[in-house]
């Protein structure tokens, strides 16, 4: 056991030497450790922090230290052991929280704790686990805690069920198109790709399946109305056949979680989910969403008319709900004429990192180089170090091209965050995880805008991992930020990314050194804006429908209350027999019930905060300064809105956000 990697105190594991053998030992003997601390919490009377909260933060340290490194081998270097490790290790772990959350001994001290002698920070993490543990069924006594036990494993098992629906579903569906002209106007590679589907299956031609990246190619680029008709079809029909249903099971999740919210002492569901977001009722969140629907209204009305009157002119007649895609991609060609990969030789990935340091330094006055790497699962992984006013804040690993056995997507997540120790502080280790295009014979690793906007989001989570200044652990950095707020310093940052002077600074030809043509870099600045209105009144749609379904759902058809919502924020009419509802997962099979919203909600605090900036100068530092020390810095320690205030003396407003997409003045 002592040569665990996985069982350290202070630092960085060696990734070097972690394997698979070292995961389910290393949970055990952390599950052994934090069981004696929560008896010895149990076993005592009288408490202080140190004795009660703190130990409570030590558990979360422990097991945060050793899953960590175990969930990035997990994402980063996967393997069947791995997998089996990672699997066995989460169990072991799910069981000890859930008895540790459900301990109604602990949850007593913590409500009988007085909060009177604590700082500000301390009060937060107090109750942060008052309210967890409370969420968790704490407070609940014999037969209500035994329900709710009962609630949770049948929602879990419902939720799961809803997901596997919607996936075979999906998969159950296949046109197979024989004659090549019919997919005219779809892009070479993924006419390729189409046509291997095929191969694999033992058919010839192109095989069309619901799969998310072949609906949006096809309803972007197939000149075939009716292909694009039946594509689009059955994509809305999912989960509605017999056999996979989705709709009596929207119902039994609505009414136990509604239960549950009851059990917990809630009015309504909604009201629970947001007993940790900053939002603070149901109604200020339908109030913000209708807000937003009504100040986009025109706007989307003059884009829908312009959409039409555009397909008129070209091949005449009605738009339809199929040609929504196809005919905005023609219309922006038309106005914004420039492809992705005009681009690329402007962004290789060394001048965009580059230029996202010099960015950060001047607003945050934070420096961030780049050291030698310590040696880990992957040769190409690069390692950099942050500094400010000569001391050390931090350091984080970038591991950001594609690889086998590496999970999809780009992410940030922690290695070690700050915490106490005998010395005084650990400094945070963090990762961020990506799949960007990799180098060639040969070019360098050449990316497209997405990719670097996404390397600025990303570094903008790991701004605030690195800038903490909190003492306790579990508010520190991206711990205990309320869950609609997180998006806010990782989409503030993107900014940058879409703002001309700062493109000037960094989007430097690989080859000739030539910056970013002025036209080019106006069409893509263009391009964000484009039909901005309709974009944002799609998520307004899922938001409400989400939010309703959880506050106030009187039990009618879920197709006429769909309905209800759809015809007053789009322009198509909900088509009969279909239902987006029965394939919604992130509200029914993930984690965003009566959530939704967040986008939004973070999108409003991002786009105000640097609203100051363009009123300023966006590299202005005093302003940085303030938004780093009022919010990045403070983590999750105090009201999101009070740091906000401090740093831009109001709440966030959302004419900010309208402004940003040039809907508003
Ligand atoms: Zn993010």
């Amino acid at each position: 056991m002592n040569n665990n990697p996985l069982l350290i105190e202070h630092g960085c594991v060696d990734f070097s030497l972690l394997k698979a053998e070292h995961v389910v030992p290393a949970v055990e003997k952390t599950i052994q450790d934090c069981t004696q601390i929560m008896e010895k919490i149990t076993a005592t009377e009288n408490h202080n922090y140190e004795t009660l909260v703190a130990q409570l933060d030590i558990m979360s340290l422990k097991i945060d230290r050793l899953w960590s490194p175990v969930t990035m081998l997990n994402f980063l270097a996967n393997s069947p052991e791995i997998r089996t490790a990672y699997n066995e290790g989460r169990q072991l772990l799910t069981q000890f929280e859930t008895v540790l959350r459900s301990n109604s001994m602990i949850y007593n001290h913590l409500e009988n704790f007085s909060k009177d002698s604590l700082n500000t920070e301390q009060q937060t993490v107090l109750e942060n686990y008052t309210r967890d543990f409370r969420l968790h069924g704490a407070s609940l006594q014999d037969s209500a805690k035994e329900r709710y036990k009962e609630i949770v494993l049948e929602l879990s098992n419902l939720q799961s069920t809803f997901g596997e629906n919607v996936l075979d579903s999906t998969a159950s569906f296949q046109l197979l198109v024989k004659d090549e002209n019919e997919l005219a106007g779809l892009p070479q590679s993924i006419k390729a790709s189409l046509k291997e589907e095929a191969q694999k299956s033992g058919q010839e031609g192109y095989l069309c399946t619901l799969q998310m990246p072949v609906v949006n190619a096809i309803l972007k680029y197939v000149d075939d109305e009716n292909i694009r008709k039946q594509i689009y079809m059955a994509h809305s029909k999912r989960a509605l056949e017999e056999g996979r249903d989705n709709r009596p099971l929207i119902k039994e999740i609505l009414t136990l979680r509604k239960e549950l919210a009851s059990l917990l002492g809630f009015e309504t569901y909604a009201h629970l989910s947001l007993a940790k977001k900053t939002a603070e009722s149901p109604e200020e969140v339908l109030e913000f969403l209708y807000s937003l629907e009504e100040k986009t209204s025109e706007p989307a009305k003059k884009e829908f008319a312009e959409l039409s009157e555009f397909k008129k002119q070209t091949t005449g007649g009605e738009l339809h709900h199929w040609d929504y895609s196809y005919y905005l991609e023609k219309l922006r060609k038309q106005q914004l004429d420039f492809s992705e990969e005009d681009l690329r030789p402007y962004f290789s990935i060394d001048s965009v990192l580059k230029g996202l340091f010099e960015i950060v330094e001047k607003i945050y006055e934070v420096e961030v180089k780049e050291v030698e790497a310590p040696q880990c699962w992957s040769s190409e992984v690069r390692y950099f170090r942050a500094h400010s006013d000569g001391e050390m804040l931090g350091e984080f690993f970038l591991d950001y091209h594609p690889r086998k056995n590496k999970r999809g997507g780009a992410w940030m997540q922690d290695v070690v965050g700050r915490s106490r120790n005998e010395n005084g502080y650990e400094k945070p280790i963090g990762l961020i995880g990506g799949n960007a295009t990799r180098a060639t014979e040969d070019t360098p690793a050449l990316l497209d805008h997405r990719e670097v906007v996404t390397l600025f989001h990303e570094f903008g989570h790991m701004s605030q991992f690195l800038f903490t200044k909190c003492n306790e652990y579990s508010v520190a950095g991206i711990n205990g930020v309320p869950w609609d707020v997180v998006e806010l310093p990782s989409q503030f940052l993107e900014n940058w990314a879409w703002n001309k002077d700062a493109l000037k600074m960094f989007a430097h030809h690989y080859e000739t050194g030539e910056e970013i043509p002025d036209d080019l870099c106006d069409k893509l600045i263009a391009s964000r804006n484009f039909h901005r209105a309709t974009q944002i009144r799609r998520q307004l749609e899922f938001g409400l429908m989400d939010m309703h379904l959880h506050y106030d759902y009187d039990g009618k058809p879920l197709f006429e209350f769909s309905e209800e919502i759809h015809n007053k924020m789009s322009f198509f009419p909900l088509l009969p027999d279909t239902l987006f509802l029965a394939a919604f997962n992130h509200i029914f099979a993930g984690g965003y019930s009566a959530g939704y919203f967040s986008y939004k909600w973070a999108e409003v605090w991002e786009a105000d905060a640097f609203e100051l900036f363009r009123e300023k100068g966006i590299f202005n530092r005093e302003i940085g300064r303030s938004f780093r020390q009022n919010i990045l810095e403070k983590g999750g320690s105090e009201n999101p809105f009070v740091l906000y205030e401090r740093f831009r003396g109001r709440r966030p407003q959302q004419d900010a956000l309208l402004k940003k997409y040039g809907i508003a003045n």
